[in-house]
């Protein structure tokens, strides 16, 4: 039968056409993970254009699959930024791995909405297994149980609502609107920590006002004794200390909180302690980074996202809590249709969402394929790349490291002598650099200083990929100096 005759019937694609397409996707995606090095890292289009060379409304009769595959190489990529590409080292690189994308394949083939049990036992009980696993490997204690939520925001924002609700003000029932006998809730967390508090803040109703951003000393992390004064005065005015959010691995610099010092404040005061690892906390599974991570275990809930640095394909961010039952407590609310009888654990009552992808899927095969000494071997390996980059910078009269180097992102400018404005110089190399399409850095403001991101992730990369980035940079100063 002709692919196209197959239209008139009803049902889904003819086996024999999902058997061809799909071996022809495969070995569509094998090629391009060859060929990554050829594209240039950021996509070249305009904004509007892909928008502008698409049909305004969707085709009256279906086409032939062959063409809308053409499409993709014709209209879909040129307007892909390849985050696989080993020098896309802006904002934190990606991970990703090919066991990981054949995780996503069987989740979407499965397609479970795990929500109960019944609807889902593979999802309901592969994810506690695999979170155990994370949990071992990041040397964390046993009273702690994994969730797993789409992103750190959604972690983060769970986090929140639990440190509101153990404060026992019935806000699940009587809301904060229209009353007088709550007092102003408040959020400590540093001023380098991640919009998604401020974002979780503006959902859970608190408001802004309700947060207090911590300064932080010249290595970018909380002051300690900032955050026990601000406590302090805070009960003093009649404020209400609900959540401190400390980070490891701060996204602008990688800067690591003080949180065994803060865990001893939020004891002191009795504050629901929350941990924002999303982006190192893979490297909790090094031994040799695990000092980093000290404090931690007394928190009261961790985020980590396994699909920042953990070779997991986007979305899999995974929140760690000590008391489970106050997360029921706080988000789980059962309907008529979804009441069952079963004494087991339903997915839905842990969160916001009803339906659940089966994330943990991919992050089991990650587990298997590589093993615990393998993705630790290759997040020792960017962290070594990362502190070579960093050496070079040190070792160059014509450049200089900005913040320290405690996982693999390197925060450091440009400074020739001849360059009086240096910020408009850096942000001059690094938007040539960019556009080139031969590497992809990102920036940050640091003490002020207009400050060059490089994150060292990818699978692929390797140390020439490093020494590639080096060499632009180096030639854009020597044209500068010329
Ligand atoms: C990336 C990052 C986030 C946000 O992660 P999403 O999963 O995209 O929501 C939050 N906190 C830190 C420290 C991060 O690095």
């Amino acid at each position: 039968m002709k692919e196209n005759e197959n239209k008139t019937h009803l049902g889904d694609m003819p086996k024999e056409d999902f058997r061809r397409f799909g071996y022809e996707i495969v070995d569509w995606i094998a090629d391009y993970f060859e060929n990554l090095e050829n594209f240039p890292v950021l996509s070249q289009n305009e904004p509007n254009e892909l928008k502008n060379r698409l049909p305004k409304s969707a085709p009256e009769k279906g086409e032939d699959f062959s063409d809308v595959i053409k499409d993709v190489e014709k209209l879909i990529l040129p307007a892909v930024t390849h985050w696989n590409h080993p020098n896309f080292h802006g904002l934190f690189s990606t991970s990703t791995s090919s066991v990981g994308i054949f995780g996503d394949m069987f989740a979407s083939a499965f397609d479970m909405k795990a929500m109960l049990w019944r609807t889902s036992p593979a999802s309901t009980e592969l994810e506690p297994v695999v979170l155990v696993w994370l949990r071992q490997m990041m040397a964390l204690p046993e009273d702690f149980s994994g969730i797993i939520y789409d992103t750190a925001s959604i972690s983060t924002l769970h986090a929140i609502a639990m440190a509101r609700e153990k404060l026992n003000l019935s806000i699940r029932e009587k809301g904060m609107s229209g009353r007088t006998d709550l007092p102003l809730l408040r959020i400590y967390c540093s001023e380098q920590t991640h919009s998604s508090i401020d974002k979780a803040v503006i959902l859970l109703g608190l408001g802004t006002r309700s947060i207090v951003k911590i300064p932080t000393n010249e290595r970018f992390e909380m002051d300690a004794e900032k955050l026990r004064e601000a406590i302090s005065d805070d009960k003093a005015a009649g404020f209400l200390p609900c959540c401190v959010v400390a980070t490891i691995g701060t996204t602008s610099s990688s800067s690591v909180d003080p949180v065994e010092k803060i865990a001893d404040i939020c004891e002191r005061n009795k504050i629901f302690l929350h941990v924002d690892t999303a982006y190192a906390g893979s490297a909790a599974i090094v031994p040799e980074f695990q000092h980093y991570f000290r404090g931690m275990e007394r928190a009261d809930s961790i985020v980590t996202n396994p699909h920042k640095w953990l070779f997991t394909p986007f979305d899999l961010s995974v929140l760690y809590v000590k008391d489970l039952d106050l997360l029921k407590k706080t988000f789980s609310l059962v309907a008529e249709y979804l009441k069952v009888a079963e004494t087991v654990t339903n997915q839905m009552d842990y969160g916001i969402q009803l339906g659940r992808r089966f994330r943990s899927l991919k992050l089991w095969f990650v587990m298997r394929y590589f093993g615990q000494e393998g993705l630790i071997a290759r997040l020792r390996e960017h962290c070594r790349l990362a502190r070579l980059f960093a050496n070079w910078v040190d070792d160059s009269p014509n450049f200089e490291m900005l913040a320290p180097v405690p996982f693999a992102l390197v925060c450091f400018r440009a400074c020739p002598q001849t360059t009086e404005d240096l910020d408009a110089f850096n942000e001059k190399i690094m938007n040539e650099i960019n556009a080139s399409g031969e590497a992809y850095l990102s920036h940050t403001k640091l003490n002020g200083k207009f400050t060059l991101r490089l994150s060292v992730g990818s699978i692929r990369v390797e140390e020439r990929h490093l020494e590639k980035v080096w060499n632009l940079l180096n030639e854009k100063v020597k044209d500068a100096v010329k």
